[in-house]
């Protein structure tokens, strides 16, 4: 990640554009960039930095669910991946379309290609949650799963965003 001294940003709840300041500390090896203003001024919607949801994204959030031992590691549940990964309802349903969306045997055969050159342990453990993954898919029950786990997610970001909405609209001057 490239960190610019000072960026626009975009709030994900009101859309007001402010300009944030970053300032690089380093501590030994780590590196923490502390952002000024940490919420938007226009509604005290804290600033939330996601990627930009892909497909790859997708294939985490599948994993996740299906209980991969680096994914569960790293996120825990698909609510903990959604928490991560998603601010507003809009992104949890572009996220779920993804999931719902992705080809299956291109995935395996990409894997499987891979690992034509590359023996790697976590392609190798992906490469079989993959069947299982696409039987569930197939099934119909995978993605009424997906949408139970995501509805208290989705709940959580409403709530969120109506406060900061009242409190964008108190200020706003009339
Ligand atoms: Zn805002």
């Amino acid at each position: 990640m490239r960190v610019l001294p000072s960026a626009p940003v975009t709030c994900f709840v009101c859309g007001s554009t402010f300009t944030v300041q970053n300032r690089i500390e380093m501590n030994g090896r780590e590196r923490t960039v502390h952002q000024q203003p940490s919420s938007c001024p226009f509604c005290d919607a804290p600033l939330l930095n996601i990627p930009a949801l892909d497909v790859g994204i997708a294939k985490g959030l599948l994993l996740t669910h299906a209980g991969a031992p680096e994914e569960k590691k790293a996120y825990g549940t698909v609510a903990r991946f959604l928490e991560r990964f998603t601010r507003t309802e809009a992104e949890v349903d572009s996220l779920l379309k993804l999931a719902r969306d992705l080809d299956f045997d291109a995935w395996e055969a990409l894997d499987q290609r891979l690992l034509e050159h590359d023996k790697n342990a976590s392609l190798k453990r992906e490469l079989k949650y993959i069947p299982k993954l696409r039987e569930a898919a197939r099934e119909g029950d995978l993605f009424d799963q997906l949408q139970r786990a995501a509805a208290p997610v989705k709940d959580a970001h409403r709530v969120r965003s109506n406060h900061h909405m009242a409190i964008f609209r108190q200020r706003r001057p009339s």
